[in-house]
């Protein structure tokens, strides 16, 4: 595989819609995402019922999802308590999350970038000695609603920190889609700098703005090999209520794929998933493929 997508539909992009899946229509989705291709699914969220409602039946998914070789789902992390489910849930990896922007931090998280990527750090430790592959996510690396722009010095000391606590991977996030491809070149330049090629970097855009493929694209002509993507291009933004969600996977697929790049997916399996996610959310997706067709 050329490019791995790690499909975030079931977690990023069902967070972030308005209408709230039951247990059954999530499985179902996931079912479909692998059906299609999908290795790596973000499948659940284990922050606080509380704070992330959507998420709530995450053990109730976990139970009952597909279990083909080759898949491996991941399940988000906030904190000590969060993993503490996670390893009780079946899940193969965690994906923990720090927000670069203290105030963004502090409103997520309740609490400050540092506090937060020491319990990361913590996390990270923990579940490496469970066996379970783990990513650090930097969250608002590309901008911030509430500071605006993000300083990428920032950045890259936190990915170099996670890397120290050896986390397998490092993900880029566009939290906001507020980035740009001279932005994506100036991190992945820094982080090269500050850690090396190891652990490599995944990175995750939203298509906020329109700039989110743009910035996939800049990612893999400079080496990344690992992308975030919603099927459909489902979700949305808190901090901008009417925008779109994560870029579109099958918008991604095929940019990729007609680039002579492998994801592994098969788009023909891949496009009624729009047509099953308009009908349960009650609205199209942003995904434009499936309304267009494949080429050729
Ligand atoms: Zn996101």
């Amino acid at each position: 595989m050329d490019v791995t997508i790690v499909e975030v539909s079931p977690r990023d992009g069902l967070q972030n819609e308005p209408v709230v899946l039951p247990t059954e229509a999530k499985v179902e989705l996931i079912g479909r995402l692998v059906a299609a291709g999908a290795r790596r699914v973000e499948a659940v969220s284990f922050a606080h019922p509380k704070l992330v409602p959507a998420m709530a039946d995450a053990e109730a998914v976990m139970e009952r999802v597909p279990r083909p070789d080759g898949v491996s789902y991941a399940g988000l992390v906030l904190n000590r308590r969060g993993l503490d489910r996670a390893l009780g849930s079946g899940v193969d990896e965690v994906n923990v999350v720090v927000c670069v922007s203290e105030t963004f931090n502090r409103r997520n998280q309740n609490a400050s970038t540092s506090e937060s990527m020491q319990a990361a750090a913590e996390v990270i430790g923990r579940a490496r000695g469970e066996g379970l592959f783990t990513t650090l996510t930097l969250a608002t690396s590309f901008g911030c609603p509430f500071e605006g722009e993000v300083d990428p010095g920032r950045v890259v000391e936190l990915a170099a920190r996670g890397a120290a606590a050896g986390a397998h991977e490092l993900c880029l996030a566009d939290t906001i889609g507020a980035g740009v491809p001279s932005q994506v070149r100036d991190l992945v330049a820094r982080a090269r700098d500050a850690v090396g090629a190891e652990p490599p970097l995944r990175f995750h855009f939203h298509n906020t703005r329109n700039t989110g493929f743009a910035n996939a694209v800049t990612a893999v002509e400079l080496g990344a090999r690992v992308l975030d993507a919603s099927a459909g291009g489902i979700g949305g933004c808190p901090f901008a209520p009417r925008a779109t969600g994560n870029i579109a996977t099958d918008d991604l697929v095929f940019l990729l794929e007609r680039m002579g790049l492998d994801t592994g997916y098969d788009l023909e399996a891949l496009l009624p998933t729009a047509a099953f996610l308009s009908e349960r959310l009650g609205h199209e997706v942003p995904a434009l493929l499936p309304r267009a067709g494949t080429f050729p």
